[in-house]
């Protein structure tokens, strides 16, 4: 393996995902995040140690020759994907060796509102976008964003960018504790994306040592903030800092309010209800009366209407 492939990961939702890292020498990014899992780094505008298209697409075929079965293609980077400056080119050129392997690109959304960078994330199969914050002090003070970067350039590309991309579109949203917690920019999130209408919404919080010194939320606050939005949109609650939560006993009327506020996914039914609970829900969906929503990847339980 070399620096630039890396993996394969095997996971539930995208089967087994190998990453391509288009910055893997250094920390290149517009954002200074303080929950980042690399060193801090000043912020930059564009990359000045750019990787050629011939060393990627070498890189890739080496590793695509070992690995015989993988499902997806991770496009990621030790810091924004997305200013990589031969993006789209690159993505030309693997879409020619790919096969049916899908594509997946993880970006902290920053540039969304640049056109050039809408028509290369449209050769993906799927596009997941960061969005901590819906104001500009949270922007400059969590995600410690470059400078000429704006909350609202942010939202009015994304907007765009949805309107005219028709593969799932992610948008995760990283909760520090303080920070990005306080109602009116959570109420301000939940606006912006039930307008938006993406595809799913990630919900997760510190997992691994950051950069700065800030604190991670329990999953019972992530749970609490997934029922302040509004439950029409599809939250995951993405975080390994799960186990905190003991199974408990839920009625059938419980099961049914509680999939009412917020779709369950199977990841939640596992840590929130115990195993007569999980028989319950069983029988209710043999029933009918919850069902499957599948939702890029995952299942949602939702009341069946
Ligand atoms: S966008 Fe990602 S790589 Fe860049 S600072 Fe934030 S967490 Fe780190």
């Amino acid at each position: 393996m070399n620096n630039i492939i890396f993996g394969p990961v095997n996971s539930r939702r995208f089967g087994k995902s190998l990453g391509i890292d288009l910055s893997p020498n250094r920390k290149q990014c517009n954002f200074d995040c303080l929950y980042c899992e690399l060193e801090p780094a000043k912020v930059i505008d564009r990359y000045s140690d750019i990787i050629s298209i011939d060393k990627i697409i070498k890189s890739l075929k080496e590793v695509l020759k070992i690995e015989k079965d993988i499902d997806v293609l991770t496009i990621t980077a030790n810091g924004e994907p997305t200013l990589y400056p031969y993006l789209s080119e690159l993505m030309d050129r693997i879409d020619n060796i790919k096969g049916d392997i899908k594509t997946l690109i993880l970006s902290n959304g920053s540039t969304i509102n640049s056109l050039r960078i809408q028509e290369a994330l449209k050769k993906f199969d799927i596009v997941k976008l960061s969005l901590d914050c819906i104001t500009e002090s949270c922007l400059k003070k969590l995600d410690r964003a470059e400078k000429n970067i704006s909350i609202e350039d942010i939202k009015r590309g994304m907007l765009e960018f949805k309107n005219s991309f028709k593969n799932p579109l992610i948008i995760e949203i990283l909760f520090v504790k303080g920070i990005n917690t306080k109602d009116s920019e959570i109420e301000g999130l939940n606006r912006f994306l039930e307008e938006l209408n993406p595809t799913r919404v990630d919900i997760g919080t510190i997992d691994r040592p950051p950069a700065y010194r800030v604190e991670p939320l329990t999953y019972e606050e992530l749970r609490d903030i997934s029922l302040k939005f509004n439950h029409s949109l599809p939250i995951y609650i993405a975080s390994r800092k799960k186990i905190t939560v003991e199974p408990s006993n839920y009625t059938k009327e419980e099961i049914i309010n509680t999939i009412k506020k917020r779709p369950l996914t199977e990841d939640d039914i596992e840590l929130l209800f115990n195993k007569k609970s999980i028989d319950r829900f069983r029988n209710l969906l043999k029933e009918g009366e919850i069902k499957i929503k599948n939702s890029s990847g995952y299942n949602f339980f939702v009341i069946n209407r």
